[in-house]
């Protein structure tokens, strides 16, 4: 039996602690924040009574069935599609580019080989292998449509030209030629019918686990342990010794009306002069739930200062710089394992980062004797 601590409660931390715990190790977990949960944390809302995703619209979708059996063992998921929809220059439409967008946009009524057809045309075939997002556009969507939907929503979200930025965002939305306005292709979509934190509480609910909210984790603590499990920002682990990676971070303006406020979950604002990039009304995340009132979240984008919480890993070539320097002394630490999205600085789902925590659960449960757990289960670079 090891001492191990978990630095971060967020899906990384509670589901290696629950995994190591549930295998006789006795674990404990620090949160510096007075909650569990990390990012997906969820509240019911005192004053409208709606579920609110206190650090923005979490959906879960994954297509690994071992993921999905695991989660749907601490709460029921209740099937939820997300049908994203995006207004532009005053008119609506669906998302992810679908026939119902495409025919929309150019006043159309394309049947699906029409619309691949035409949209052929659009499509830059002269990039072949597209590195950046506004290359990885052009090719597959053409101008026009790259311009109403992801050149000003993406110049709010990253604060950079999609021309600095790399395909693999763009890579994450479909384009279809049908009417389904699914946004994720993931085979299991669902939201908690009691919410995130309620699966995070459940995960850590076990003999074996302590758990210490408010509770921030100084790297000298880790001689106490045999091992260490970090789910904290890698750069953070240092002291930000080398300076910090760049994340972008969200504000949220909230507000509670009377009704239905938009009539749907998500509406992205794709014009660059309307300063929020969507509007989540949290409530239609649990259509089965009725509720009086309604909050909403306007979004608004910006660059992660010192005292902001880190969302988004910015990943651009002077970032990976700084992030290789953090990699080879994260190698050199003894008894340490970084994991998840600050512990590895990348843009994961829910659904990878409980992948990856299982898996590096795993690993650790089956060390040969006298072998160490590696820095890292995945590569970050
Ligand atoms: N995106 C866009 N317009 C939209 C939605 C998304 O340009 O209406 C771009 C944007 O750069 C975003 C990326 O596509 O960061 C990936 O979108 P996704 O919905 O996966 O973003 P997330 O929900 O993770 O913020």
């Amino acid at each position: 039996m090891s001492n191990i601590a978990i630095v971060g409660a967020g899906f990384s931390g509670a589901v290696i602690a629950r995994e190591l715990a549930s295998a006789g190790h006795s674990v404990t977990v620090f949160d510096s924040r007075s909650h569990v949960a990390g990012n997906c944390h969820t509240e019911r809302d005192e004053d409208t009574g709606v579920m609110t995703h206190i650090y923005g619209p979490h959906i879960f979708h994954t297509s690994n069935e071992k993921v999905w059996n695991y989660i749907r063992q601490f709460d029921e998921f209740v099937p939820y599609v997300n049908r994203v929809k995006a207004i532009y220059n005053g008119r609506v439409y669906s998302l992810p580019i679908n026939l119902l967008t495409i025919n929309t946009f150019f006043g159309k009524t394309f049947s699906p080989a029409e619309a691949a057809e035409f949209m052929a045309t659009l499509g830059d075939s002269d990039i072949t292998d597209p590195q950046t997002f506004e290359e990885q556009a052009l090719r597959f969507v053409g101008w026009d449509l790259y311009e109403a939907f992801f050149k000003g929503y993406t110049l709010k979200q990253w604060g950079l030209h999609p021309s600095e930025l790399p395909a693999s965002i763009l890579k994450r939305l479909p384009v279809r030629f049908n009417y389904d306005d699914n946004y994720y292709a993931s085979t299991f979509q669902g939201i908690p019918r009691n919410g995130y934190t309620y699966i995070v509480e459940k995960m850590l609910d076990h003999p074996g686990i302590q758990v210490h909210l408010n509770a921030p984790f100084q790297r000298g603590m880790a001689e106490q342990y045999d091992h260490v499990f970090y789910s904290g920002p890698v750069d953070a682990w240092f002291g930000y010794s080398e300076g910090r990676l760049g994340y972008r971070t969200l504000d949220f303006q909230v507000e509670r009306h009377e009704g239905d406020y938009q009539g749907n979950a998500v509406i992205n604002y794709c014009n660059q002069d309307v300063p929020w990039t969507r509007i989540s009304e949290h409530k239609h995340f649990t259509p089965w739930e009725q509720h009086a009132k309604t909050l909403i979240y306007k979004e608004f984008s910006r660059l992660c200062g010192a005292e902001d919480t880190p969302y988004y890993p910015i990943r651009l070539v002077k970032d990976k710089s700084l992030l290789a320097r953090y990699v080879d002394m994260a190698r050199a630490e003894q008894k340490v394992t970084f994991v998840g999205r600050l512990g590895t600085y990348r843009y994961l789902d829910m659904h990878i980062t409980i992948a990856e925590a299982l898996d590096a659960a795993s690993q650790f449960l089956t060390l040969e004797k006298g072998q160490q757990m590696p820095s890292f289960t995945v590569d970050p670079s």
